[in-house]
């Protein structure tokens, strides 16, 4: 019974257009990588679709400190951290993000997280308890939604970037504690939240604010500290979650806030208490990820990712002149997340099909994860791109437009 019952599930995600597939990737993260697809063969595709924006997954020097770090400290932690997985590697790493938001969060102290989902249900359901009301940004990613359910706050969402709407929400709750809550890049958009304006209305109506960096730590601000270095924004308010397994190039995730937060979350939170800590050698490998991030190898590659952006941006713009019967728009996006909407499911997945034979990968982005109607490219930059890489992309798009063009008339 279980089964018919999935199998039919399935088939509906079937005729939706709707099912996703693994491949596996036989080389390392980088542009050009070896991937078997689904007909089982292997073959180097040009990749526009990872999230390790400064290409540090694959660089050299922080392969050295993991095998370095597993040299230190072997495999696994062994523990969940207040047991005995936590080590001087989790330690330092905690240390040295502390340091750099201490010119935005007074009193500021980290803690760390196998994965960016974890810290972020940590966070919503470790502060959203039930004398707490969220304000949920509409577009927020998946982990903060379930933060969301699984916590005892009341949850009001506030459209996509919708700053009076906000105010309105908030001058009307009663709440003792007023969580506002807001992806600081939106993952499947690439748009960049309003903070400034999210902060000042946080510092109006006694609200924090908690930030999801996913997209911004490592890609934004001089030094790479993300959205909150971007805008300069400096309060006590702040609640700063960060991942490391996309710009930093390896894995977990922290939080960063005023050190009564950040205990608490290690008194409170159960998925810190309840789940092993990560392998020190990915902590110590991630402080040579901080060394390349804030470093020359950081900027340069940041103002690499800003030029392919540039260019990205004027070769979709000058092609979809070129194609005006197409229903295709890009994305306002000043970040390395640049989606290509194109509209139908079928349509997207026509679109991802044909670049793939032409030999790029871009993932189609369906709903679910994007509204009904609005299925997507997801094209993503990395700052280890070349010119020449972006040219591919948009003469490989602008051959698919052709035909597609051609398809629909
Ligand atoms: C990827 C992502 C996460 C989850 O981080 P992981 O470390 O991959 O679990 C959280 N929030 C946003 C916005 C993300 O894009």
């Amino acid at each position: 019974m279980l089964l018919e019952h999935l199998k039919s599930k399935l088939d509906a995600i079937e005729a939706q257009s709707l099912t996703r597939f693994l491949r596996e990737a036989e080389s390392p993260t980088a542009p050009h990588q070896v991937v078997r697809g689904a007909d089982g063969i292997a073959r180097e595709l040009l990749m526009f679709c990872s999230n390790d924006y400064l290409g540090l997954a694959a660089h050299p020097r922080i392969a050295e400190a993991l095998a370095e770090g597993a040299r230190i400290y072997g495999g696994g932690s062994g523990a969940s951290p207040l047991v005995s997985g936590h080590s001087v590697a989790h330690t330092r790493v905690a240390d040295t993000l502390a340091d750099w938001f201490a010119p935005h969060i007074p009193q500021a102290r980290a803690i760390g997280f196998c994965t960016g989902y974890m810290a972020n249900l940590a966070v919503v359901t470790a502060l959203g308890d039930a004398d707490a009301e969220i304000f949920s940004e509409a577009l927020n990613h998946a982990s903060l939604i379930d933060g969301t359910r699984l916590s005892k706050a009341r949850v009001t969402r506030y459209g996509h970037a919708d700053v009076a709407q906000l105010r309105g929400l908030l001058a009307g709750s009663s709440a003792r504690v007023k969580l506002i809550v807001t992806d600081a890049v939106f993952s499947m958009d690439g748009d960049i939240a309003p903070l400034p304006e999210l902060l000042a209305l946080a510092e109006e109506f006694d609200a924090w604010l908690i930030v999801d960096d996913a997209h911004g730590f490592g890609v934004l601000g001089k030094k790479g500290r993300g959205s909150i270095e971007h805008f300069d924004l400096r309060s006590k308010r702040l609640v700063v979650v960060g991942t490391l397994g996309k710009a930093a190039g390896l894995a977990g995730a922290f939080v960063v806030a005023h050190e009564t937060i950040t205990e608490y979350l290690l008194q409170s939170a159960r998925n810190y208490i309840f789940s092993t800590a990560s392998p020190p050698a990915v902590e110590h490998a991630l402080l040579t990820s901080f060394e390349l991030i804030e470093g020359e190898t950081g900027q340069q590659r940041r103002a690499n990712l800003r030029a392919l952006q540039a260019q990205l941006s004027s070769g979709i713009a000058a092609l979809l002149k070129r194609h005006p019967a197409l229903p295709w728009k890009l994305a306002p996006s000043e970040t390395p997340v640049r989606p290509l909407i194109v509209g139908g499911n079928a349509q997207v997945m026509e679109l991802a099909a044909r670049l793939e034979r032409q030999g790029l990968r871009v993932p189609g982005i369906r709903p679910p994860t994007v509204p009904k109607g609005e299925a997507r490219l997801r094209i993503t930059l990395c700052a280890t791109h070349t010119a020449a890489d972006v040219d591919q992309l948009l003469a490989a798009l602008d051959a698919a437009a052709s035909d597609m063009e051609r398809i629909s008339a």
